[in-house]
């Protein structure tokens, strides 16, 4: 590689050493185990003295070929990859505190993060509080003396609300907080964290890396003492990730850049069409002039992302009937897919919150989340406007 290859060039050229066979693409190393060729040999690696392959829920070639390539798009010092994205998420916050820590996260996380942090970690005696992305002045007053560290998602799920993350490093800094950013709806492609000062970028591979809806996977990236922490957690408690996923993961980033161009331009085209839509009371997306971060997206995201929010006249009723309207997208619980995907949170992901609790996350009645697909924009478009007009209610 050149001195100082771009995003797509990384993307695509880091790779495994080859074997002796010279195959051009990663061979699939599909082995619970690697050969020692000695005692001697065999009691180093345990002992950590030597580099090497030992055991794949430790580590396995398609897995570093992984980690490596998503260490270099992020700008991260180590990594580890797991099953799911979930597992990246659990098994940092488990790895990095203890019992009587607390966590300082944004409101409007992913629903399973929400679960881990409400239900699950206070078995060990692990509190968080959440904070509004919209009052971060208040942030500094919900910080404890046991707080550890600072979660945050951004763009965030559903509402693709933005923060600002120069202030966020910045803040994490002043109080001596792990800084932790799921950068999953926006891909090392759009923004990278840890320039900002973020300590950890964790992923769900599951969307944007795949980008297909064929594998689930996660990453958690960043500095060499805490991924230290989170790999030596993981090792003895297991959500490896399985080495055919990381190679389907490895082959899919290489095609992240070109894909993400056109979610982009794609979610962009969208937006700018339905702002004007009369039955759409609200159009959500990073790059759109009259989002209220819009500035800040500016600021640290190369485009918008691929996901648009719209809230459509008409409350859940109309949500909901829009769901059943669509005729190209998708109804599933997946985003990042090449396929065009619509959901509606107030009747699913989000639907054992109340009313008042929803509306702080920005999730209104009539919330649509369009994770916009690579099918031609003007059958993206076309779809959208149809399942609008046929989900239409009948005015008395
Ligand atoms: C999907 C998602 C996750 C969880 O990832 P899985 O691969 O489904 O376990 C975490 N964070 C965000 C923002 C997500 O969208």
């Amino acid at each position: 590689m050149s001195n100082n290859p771009k995003f797509e060039t990384q993307a695509i050229r880091t790779q495994s050493e080859r074997t002796g066979n010279r195959e051009h693409t990663a061979p699939l190393y599909l082995t619970s185990s690697f050969l020692f060729d000695d005692a001697e040999q065999m009691r180093a690696m345990f002992a950590d003295e030597i580099p090497g392959n030992l055991y794949s829920r430790f580590s396995n070639p398609n897995t570093t070929e992984l980690i490596d390539k998503v260490c270099l798009l992020e700008g991260a010092e180590s990594g580890y990859a797991t099953a799911t994205g979930m597992a990246a998420v659990f098994t940092t916050l488990a790895a990095l505190c203890s019992s009587g820590d607390h966590i300082l996260a944004c409101r409007s996380v992913f629903g399973s993060t929400h679960t881990v942090l409400t239900k699950l970690l206070p078995k060990w005696n692990i509190t968080h509080s959440y904070v509004d992305i919209h009052e971060t002045d208040s942030w500094a007053a919900s910080i404890q003396p046991n707080t550890k560290l600072l979660f945050v998602e951004t763009p965030s799920n559903p509402a693709v609300d933005i923060l600002d993350l120069e202030w966020l490093g910045k803040f994490a800094d002043e109080h001596g907080l792990i800084l932790i950013v799921d950068n999953c709806f926006a891909t090392p492609y759009l923004q990278q964290p840890i320039k900002f000062g973020a300590h950890l970028v964790l992923h769900s591979a599951t969307k944007y890396m795949d980008g297909q809806g064929r594998v689930l996977g996660g990453l958690v990236v960043g500095k060499e003492e805490l991924v230290d922490e989170v790999r030596l957690f993981a090792r003895h408690s297991g959500p490896a990730l399985s080495p055919f996923n990381a190679w389907i993961l490895s082959k899919s980033i290489e095609t992240l850049a070109l894909r993400m161009d056109r979610h982009c331009s794609n979610a962009l085209a969208l937006a700018e069409r339905l702002e004007s839509h009369p039955d759409v009371e609200l159009v959500k997306y990073p790059f759109l002039p009259s989002h209220p971060q819009y500035e800040v997206a500016k600021k640290q995201m190369r485009q918008g992302g691929g996901i648009v929010s719209i809230v459509v006249n008409g409350g859940v009723d109309r949500g909901r009937e829009f769901l059943n309207q669509v005729k190209v997208a998708s109804l599933t619980a997946n985003l990042g897919d090449s396929r065009t995907i619509v959901t509606h949170p107030a009747s699913t992901t989000h639907a054992k919150l109340t009313d008042d609790q929803r509306a702080e996350v920005g999730i209104l009645p009539g919330l649509i989340r369009i994770s916009v697909g690579l099918e031609h924009v003007d059958d993206i478009i076309a779809d959208i406007e149809q399942a609008l007009a046929a989900s239409k209610p009948i005015l008395a």
